[in-house]
Parts: C-alpha cells; sequence; structure tokens
C-alpha cells in the first residue's frame, strides 16, 4: 500500500514537469472561450496545486493505479474542471477577467534576501525584509492587512474564484470577532502577525515592540492553532530591534510590498508603475465607510490589473 502511494507520488511529481506544455494543449480552446478576453495567456496555462489545496484536495493524495499517461489526463482533467468552475465564479462575482491559474508551487523555497536599501545595521541573519519574492514566474501574492472590516462575502468570493491571499492580522481591530478569521483559516488562509495594537514600532523600546509582536505571535497561535512565520510591521516600518524581537518569536519573514490595491486606484512603489514576477501586493480589511466600494469591489479592481497583465495570484506560503 505504502509503495503504491509512493509510487504514485512519483508519477504525479514526474508527470508535473511536462505539465505546462500539456495542460496548454488539453485547455486550448477551452480556455480562451472562458475569458472574455479571448487568448489563452502564457501564465494560464500551468496551474494550480494551489487550487487543490485547502478542503477539497482530497483527490490528490490518492493516486490511482493507472500508468503516467492516464494519470497526467486525469490531471488535466482536474485542471479544466477547475478552471471552468472558476470561469462560472468569475462570472457570478463580477470579474472582467477569469482569473489565471498559478504554475505548481516549487519544490524548494526560494531563498529570499532583504531588498537592497532595506537593510538595518548590523542586521546580518535577522528575517529578511522584501517587497517581491525571487521568482520567474508571472505570479503576484495578495495580503491583506489589519482586519476591521470583516466581510462574509469576501470568504465566499475567493473561496469559489480560488484566488490564495494571506492576512496580517492585529489584534486590536480583530477582537471583536476572532470567529471571522478562524472562518477564514478554515478555508486554507493563512493568518500572520501585524502586531497587536499596530503602533509605529521604531518608536518604542526593545520590550515594548516584544509585547507588540511577540503578545502577538501567542495570542494568534491561541486563538488559531498556528504560530506565525511571518510578519509585517505597520505602515512597513522597522528598526533593528523589530527584527531581532520578531526572530526571537518565531518570524523568519518580514514581507513589506511593491504595490497596494484600492477599490478604484492602485499605488505602486517602483518607478514603472507595473507589476514584476512575485511582486506582493497589499490591500486592506476594509468596507465602504473606509474606502471607495467594499471588499469585493477591491478585489475586482485588483484582479482586473493582474489578470489583464497576465499574472496569477499564486500562495504566498508556498514561496516564503
Ligand atoms: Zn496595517
Amino acid at each position: 500500500m505504502q509503495l503504491v502511494r509512493q509510487k504514485g507520488k512519483l508519477r504525479a511529481y514526474r508527470a508535473r514537469a511536462t505539465l505546462a506544455a500539456l495542460v496548454v494543449a488539453a485547455l486550448g480552446s477551452g480556455c480562451a472561450a472562458e475569458g472574455p478576453g479571448g487568448a489563452p495567456s502564457p501564465t494560464g496555462t500551468a496551474t494550480g496545486r494551489s487550487a487543490q489545496k485547502g478542503p477539497q484536495a482530497q483527490g490528490a493524495q490518492k493516486p490511482e493505479a493507472a500508468g503516467p499517461a492516464e494519470a497526467l489526463s486525469a490531471y488535466v482533467e482536474k485542471v479544466r474542471r477547475s478552471q471552468k468552475a472558476r470561469a462560472a465564479a468569475a462570472k457570478k462575482w463580477g470579474l472582467a477577467q477569469t482569473p489565471l491559474a498559478a504554475p505548481p508551487p516549487p519544490d524548494a523555497k526560494p531563498e529570499i534576501t532583504t531588498r537592497k536599501g532595506f537593510e538595518v545595521e548590523g542586521g546580518e541573519g535577522l528575517p529578511p525584509v522584501f517587497t517581491t519574492v525571487p521568482t520567474k514566474e508571472k505570479i503576484v501574492f495578495l495580503t491583506i492587512d489589519d482586519g476591521a472590516e470583516k466581510d462574509p462575502e469576501l470568504l465566499r468570493m475567493m473561496s469559489e474564484l480560488q484566488i490564495p491571499y494571506s492576512a496580517f492580522l492585529s489584534d486590536y481591530v480583530i477582537n471583536d470577532d476572532y470567529g471571522y478569521f478562524e472562518k477564514m483559516r478554515d478555508r486554507g488562509v493563512a493568518l500572520h502577525n501585524h502586531t497587536l495594537n499596530h503602533p509605529y514600532l521604531p518608536g518604542l523600546s526593545y520590550s515594548e515592540q516584544k509585547r507588540e509582536i511577540c503578545g502577538q505571535q501567542d495570542k494568534l497561535e491561541k486563538r488559531y492553532g498556528t504560530r506565525p512565520r511571518l510578519m509585517r510591521p505597520p505602515y512597513g516600518n522597522y528598526n533593528k530591534d523589530t527584527l531581532r524581537v520578531a526572530a526571537k518569536c518565531g518570524i523568519e519573514a518580514v514581507p513589506l510590498w511593491a504595490a497596494e490595491a484600492f477599490p478604484d486606484h492602485m499605488e505602486w512603489r517602483e518607478w514603472d508603475r507595473d507589476l514584476h514576477p512575485g511582486d506582493i501586493i497589499l490591500t486592506h480589511f476594509r468596507g465602504k465607510e473606509e474606502w471607495k466600494g467594499s471588499m469585493p469591489d477591491m478585489i475586482r479592481r485588483v484582479m482586473k490589473t493582474v489578470t489583464a497583465k497576465g499574472y496569477a495570484v499564486a500562495r504566498l506560503e508556498d514561496y516564503v
């Protein structure tokens, strides 16, 4: 039994190697018909272990004892079905185009170093601070901060569209409804640290920062069962103490962002005002009172930009 499973895994692994080309062939016309844009994009071809994650991922663990060709065609069929469901969801939720499927995650995570100009003096060996994940794939990552707005529509929308995202949570805005983020976690979303009270960290002493960061580590672990590996400092501001404290209580990386999404526009860090492979996109849990739209409005807007530029949204935790 164990051996059969191992063989199946190996087969699945080998199948992945030739996947991109075969999926292109298999999906070809179907894909083109699904998006209003028509032509299948290069990133629309490879697809989704990310799509298989979550509660519906069971099929992936039980490879059938069929030949490689059958295994592959079963996989292609699965991808096709998944993309078809996504096209229907895109229509339902009013997206301009069907989101592109992300390629399978890398077998090994890339080595991430601190972005040039973002180093702290003597910060070698501390968690890296970066705005873009090193990759050649046309993928970006979606991260949502704070946690004030708790829109149940967002949970449904993202699950149906199969768009991965990561949440960076501050206790002072989530503490009126921890259950919302429990539902989010149950849908496969990773919950990360954004401090207890969202302070300007460089203005705090080492021990005050420790309370803010490690205190939130403890809270999130207690509430949601997993100790976060990622932390984002409020406003993107940090100093050496921030990174030292973070490392001490289990933080491995400090992802900032390359672009920020709003319901009516994007803001860019780079001079070219464009997306790049591996860019991290920041947005917030906000409602109509705080900005010009709902959470679904914001998602429609950011996905319009991401998909039109030929990018797929991948799962940050597969790369970091
Ligand atoms: Zn924030």
